[in-house]
C-alpha cells in the first residue's frame, strides 16, 4: 500500500499504463545557415500552434471552456515576443541549432518560475515545460499529438501529467490516474476533479513501484493506492465503489430540494467560487446561493489590474446566472501569501499578519474604488451582497463603508444604477472581530465566519504548515466558543450569520454548527449535496 495526496474523490480498480516521457537527448550542433535555422524554428512554432489549437478545441468539447484556458496560455507563450525573441537571439548569438536554443531558454524560464514560493507560479513552470517539449518534439519530427490507445479500465501512472497529456487521455477508458509529483491545486488534480475520476498525486515514486499491466486499487478518498491486491481486498473495494456510486446517485435527488432541518428550520447551503463561471458548478450541485466569491482570482494571471468594466462584467455574469439567489462578493483579499506580479510589495516576516486584504484596500483607495464601483453597478442585475475581509476593528469597517458611500455618490451623480439597499457584511476571521461581534452586529447586515483564518489566528497554528497541522483543529473549544458568540451576536440584532471557511462543509462539524443556529453554510461545490443531506437529517 502506498500513500499520496487525495486529489480527486472516488474509487477505481484497473490496470496500470505507465506514461513515461521519453528522455530526449538534445545535441548541440553548430549551424552555418542562420536564415535556414530560423525558418526551421518558425515552422516548428506554427506546427505547435496548430496542435495546441486542436487540443484546445477537444478540451472545450469534452471538459468545458474553463479547462481549455490553460491552452490559451500555451498559445500566448508561443506568441510571446520575449520568449520567442530570446530563443531566436540564442540561435543567432551562439550559432546553434533550435533544439538547443529552445532547451536553454526554457530552462532559464523554468529556473525562475520553479524557485518562486507561489504555487500558482510554479504551475506556470509546467506550462513552459509543456510548450518547450512540444516545440522540440516538432523540431525532431516526433509528433506529440498522436493520442495513445488505451484498453478499458486503464489507470494512468506518470511522473506528472501536463495539461496536454491530460487533454489527450481517452476519457472512456481512463478511470483514474496517479502521479509522482503535484498537489491538490496542480493542473492534473483540478482536471481529475472536473472529470470526476479519482486521482492520487504527490506519490513520490509510484512510477518505479508499478509496471505496465499491474492491477491497482485507487482510493481517491483516503489518498491510498494498493498494488496487485489479493481477491479479498478487491472485493472490499468493489463494495466501497458500489456504495460510493449509490450515494452519489442518491445525493443527486437533492439538487433542487430546499434545505430544511427536521425541526423545520430553513438553512441555506451555498457554494464558494473563484471565477464567475463556477456558478454553474454551484447550481448543478444544488447550491442555493454563492456564499463567497473570492475576487482575487480576477486579479491574478494577468499583467495589470482588471478594469472597472471587466470586473463589472464578471460580477454581473455571476449575479444574472444565479437568478435572484444571493451572491456574496468578497472584496479583494490580496497580499500576504497571494501576490500580484504588477503590484510590487515588500517581503514580510509574517505575511498572514501583514499588509493584505482590507488593510491594503484602505491604503490603496484607487484600487479599492474600481472594484466597489464595479460591484455596485453589477448589483442592479441580481442579488449581490458585499463583504469585507480581514476586519479587525469597527473603525476599519466604517472606513470601508465610507469609501463605498463615496462610490455610491459618484455613481448617483453619473446617473448609473445600483441597488440602494445592497447588504454589506464582514468576514469574521480575526478573533478580535468574533470577540467584538456584539458591537459589529449593530452596524453590519451580516457576518460570514472565515474559519480557515479564524482557526489559525485563534490557535496560532499556520494553516499552511504541515508540522503544526495537528494543532489546527476546527473543533477546539476556543474556536467553537468564538463561532457560537458570533452567531448569537448576529441573531440578537436580527442579522444573519453564515460561514464560508472549509469547516462549513466538514461533515463532522455540521451538526454542531446547526445547533448554534448558523443560517448559511458555504463550501466548495462538490461538498454541497452531502452537506444538504446531513442538514436535512438533523
Ligand atoms: C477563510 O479564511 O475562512 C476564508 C474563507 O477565506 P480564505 O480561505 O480565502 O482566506
Ligand atoms: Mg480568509
Amino acid at each position: 500500500m502506498k500513500k499520496g495526496i487525495a486529489a480527486s474523490k472516488g474509487y477505481a480498480i484497473g490496470k496500470v499504463v505507465l506514461k513515461l516521457h521519453e528522455e530526449v537527448i538534445i545535441e548541440e550542433k553548430n549551424i552555418t545557415n542562420l536564415d535556414e535555422e530560423k525558418a526551421r524554428f518558425s515552422k516548428s512554432l506554427e506546427l505547435s500552434k496548430e496542435q495546441i489549437l486542436k487540443i484546445k478545441e477537444k478540451t472545450e468539447r469534452e471538459m468545458g471552456a474553463d479547462k481549455a484556458e490553460v491552452f490559451e496560455s500555451h498559445m500566448m507563450l508561443l506568441d510571446d515576443p520575449e520568449f520567442v525573441g530570446a530563443i531566436e537571439s540564442n540561435i543567432e548569438m551562439n550559432m546553434v541549432n533550435s533544439e538547443k536554443a529552445v532547451s536553454e531558454v526554457s530552462e532559464m524560464y523554468l529556473g525562475i518560475f520553479e524557485s518562486m514560493d507561489d504555487e500558482y507560479m510554479r504551475e506556470r513552470a509546467a506550462d513552459v515545460k509543456d510548450v518547450a517539449n512540444r516545440i522540440i518534439a516538432n523540431l525532431l519530427g516526433k509528433s506529440t499529438s498522436g493520442a495513445q490507445v488505451f484498453e478499458n479500465n486503464t489507470i494512468v501512472v506518470a511522473h506528472d501529467l501536463t495539461p496536454s497529456d491530460t487533454a489527450e487521455l481517452d476519457k472512456e477508458k481512463v478511470i483514474a490516474f496517479l502521479t509522482n509529483i503535484g498537489g491538490r491545486t496542480s493542473h492534473s488534480a483540478i482536471m481529475a476533479r472536473s472529470l470526476e475520476i479519482p486521482a492520487v498525486v504527490g506519490m513520490g515514486d509510484i512510477t518505479s513501484s508499478v509496471k505496465n499491466g499491474d492491477t491497482v486499487i485507487v482510493d481517491g478518498v483516503e489518498g491510498v493506492v494498493i498494488i496487485n491486491p489479493d481477491e479479498e481486498t478487491i472485493q472490499k473495494y468493489e463494495y466501497k465503489q458500489l456504495q460510493y456510486k449509490k450515494e452519489k446517485e442518491e445525493l443527486k435527488k437533492l439538487v433542487s430540494v430546499k434545505t430544511v432541518t427536521k425541526a423545520g428550520k430553513k438553512v441555506e447551503v451555498a457554494g464558494n467560487i473563484g471565477t464567475p463561471e463556477e456558478v454553474h458548478k454551484v447550481l448543478e450541485n444544488g447550491g442555493e446561493a454563492v456564499g463567497l466569491f473570492r475576487t482575487e482570482f480576477l486579479y491574478m494571471d494577468r499583467e495589470q489590474m482588471p478594469t472597472e468594466e471587466e470586473q463589472f462584467e464578471a460580477y454581473k455574469y455571476a449575479a444574472e446566472k444565479m437568478e435572484g439567489r444571493a451572491v456574496v462578493i468578497r472584496t479583494l483579499d490580496i497580499g500576504g501569501d497571494k501576490k500580484l506580479e504588477y503590484l510590487p510589495m515588500p517581503e514580510e516576516m509574517n505575511p498572514f499578519l501583514g499588509y493584505r486584504a482590507i488593510r491594503l484596500c484602505l491604503d490603496r483607495k484607487d484600487i479599492f474604488k474600481v472594484q466597489l464601483r464595479a460591484l455596485l453597478r453589477a448589483s442592479a442585475f441580481g442579488n449581490l451582497k458585499i463583504m469585507f475581509p480581514m476586519i479587525s476593528s469597527l473603525e476599519e469597517f466604517f472606513a470601508a463603508k465610507e469609501v463605498l458611500k463615496e462610490c455610491m455618490d459618484e455613481l448617483r451623480a453619473e446617473g448609473k444604477n445600483f441597488n440602494e439597499k445592497l447588504e454589506v457584511g464582514i468576514m469574521v476571521e480575526i478573533p478580535a472581530a468574533a470577540v467584538m461581534a456584539d458591537e459589529f452586529a449593530k452596524h453590519v447586515d451580516f457576518f460570514s465566519i472565515g474559519t480557515n483564518d479564524l482557526i489559525q489566528y485563534t490557535l496560532a497554528a499556520d494553516r499552511m504548515n504541515e508540522k503544526v497541522s495537528y494543532l489546527y483543529n476546527p473543533m477546539h473549544p476556543a474556536v467553537l466558543r468564538l463561532i457560537k458568540m458570533t452567531i448569537e451576536a448576529a441573531h440578537k440584532e436580527g442579522k444573519w450569520c453564515g460561514m464560508c471557511g472549509e469547516m462549513a462543509g466538514d461533515e463532522a462539524a455540521i451538526e454542531t454548527l446547526l445547533e448554534y443556529g448558523l443560517d448559511e453554510f458555504s463550501m466548495s461545490a462538490s461538498s454541497i449535496l452531502k452537506a444538504k443531506q446531513i442538514i436535512m437529517n438533523s
